[in-house]
């Protein structure tokens, strides 16, 4: 009943299309996030799924039915923003309650709603303070517990957690999902922070310039990006992308990569891949998924920069067109300067058509 069917979905803002096309299925229960970069489309597809916007073509149901003009306030869906809408003369007490009180349900009803919801987002010492003297933290809490106490079996989240600091972020991205799980909603959760999405989404839409790119689970789309931008925004840092063109050797087909050398034998997959290639690939590899080499064995580059991260370390290596990093967990012995040799792991190399930026499979 609550799932959303997105049906060839395209808008249309004069002669710019901020949506081209999408089609998209949000299970009922799940939780899906809309993941891309500013601008990419995520608002105005939410904004359509919400009621605030009217596609330009294609539909959009809730289960079987059919929701495209339905006003937004007969939708049912819950909406929290990125800047929240709170009544700063009311305390947070009055705020949960609202849209309870304002749909005439029963006070005791009312009460034990507003109160679960509070004990549930810690909002219980708060009660009956006004909002207008309350830290951003607090009434983002206080802005979802007013859409999620009408108990929502829709429910849209744009960006909640950007105004928010760091730390209360980490906490918000675990009780999200533990109301979500608690309450089994179907929630929509857009977010152009890809942390947030990995941790939180059963799925992930990646977006880029109105278009949806590729619809997954998180592993998924880290794993297997279907082009170069999927693997390039998924990832911190993204996937390392080498441009080359298939060769020959005595140790089967590998990736001449310029400069570079030839790359390290491949996996299987990866050889029978490479054999669809037409002319230039890109060569792409996660700068976790690899190891240093002795000479020879691995990708040679000169160490330019390395980012400390308590125990890991990102280590930065050549430059141009031919710069590439490497993560490592422990100690490496490498200093500015030096020569090392990465080796990525052959099954998790990946290669692209360099012209369509496509995954080759
Ligand atoms: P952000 O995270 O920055 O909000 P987004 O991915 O949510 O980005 P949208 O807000 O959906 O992106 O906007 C997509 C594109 O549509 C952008 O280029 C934006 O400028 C444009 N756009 C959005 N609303 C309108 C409007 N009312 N009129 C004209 N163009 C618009």
């Amino acid at each position: 009943m609550s799932a959303i069917r997105l049906e060839n979905l395209v808008k249309r803002y004069g002669s710019f299309t901020a949506l081209r096309t999408m089609d998209l299925l949000i299970e009922d229960g799940e939780f899906m996030a809309l993941l891309g970069p500013s601008g990419c489309g995520k608002s105005t597809t939410m904004n359509m799924i919400a009621g605030m916007e009217r596609p330009s073509e294609g539909r959009i149901l809730f289960g079987d039915r059919d929701m495209t003009g339905v006003p937004m306030g007969r939708r049912g869906v819950g909406f929290v923003f990125q800047n929240f809408a709170i009544f700063t003369h009311m305390t947070v007490r009055q705020n949960l309650s609202y849209g309870l009180r304002m749909a005439k349900l029963p006070q005791a009803e009312t009460e034990r709603r507003t109160l679960a919801i509070a004990e549930f987002l810690r909002l219980t010492p708060f009660l009956d303070r006004r909002a207008d003297g309350l830290s951003v933290n607090i009434l983002q809490r206080v802005a979802i517990g007013r859409s999620a106490v009408m108990e929502p079996a829709i429910f849209l989240l744009d960006e909640p957690l950007s105004n928010v600091d760091a730390a209360f972020r980490a906490v918000m991205r675990a009780e999200l999902k533990q109301l979500q799980r608690q309450f089994r909603q179907t929630m929509v959760y857009v977010t152009h922070d890809q942390l947030e999405a990995m941790t939180m989404a059963d799925r992930i839409a990646v977006m880029d310039h109105g278009v949806l790119q590729q619809v997954g689970r998180p592993i998924e789309v880290y794993n297997d990006p279907v082009n170069i931008f999927v693997a390039t925004f998924i990832g911190a840092p993204g996937m390392n992308l080498l441009k080359g063109r298939p060769v020959q050797t005595d140790r089967g087909l590998a990736v001449d990569l310029g400069p570079l050398g030839i790359s390290p034998p491949l996996g299987s997959a990866q050889a029978c891949a490479l054999r669809a290639a037409s002319g230039e690939v890109i060569y792409g590899f996660r700068p976790e998924q690899a190891s240093l080499a002795p000479p020879g064995e691995g990708i040679p580059g000169s160490v330019t920069f390395e980012e400390r991260i308590g125990a890991r370390s990102i280590v930065h290596l050549g430059e141009g067109s031919t710069a590439f990093r490497a993560v490592f967990e422990k100690d490496v012995p490498l200093a500015m300067g030096d020569v090392a040799h990465v080796l990525p792991h052959p099954d998790a190399v990946r290669l692209f058509d360099a012209s369509t930026g496509r995954v080759l499979k």
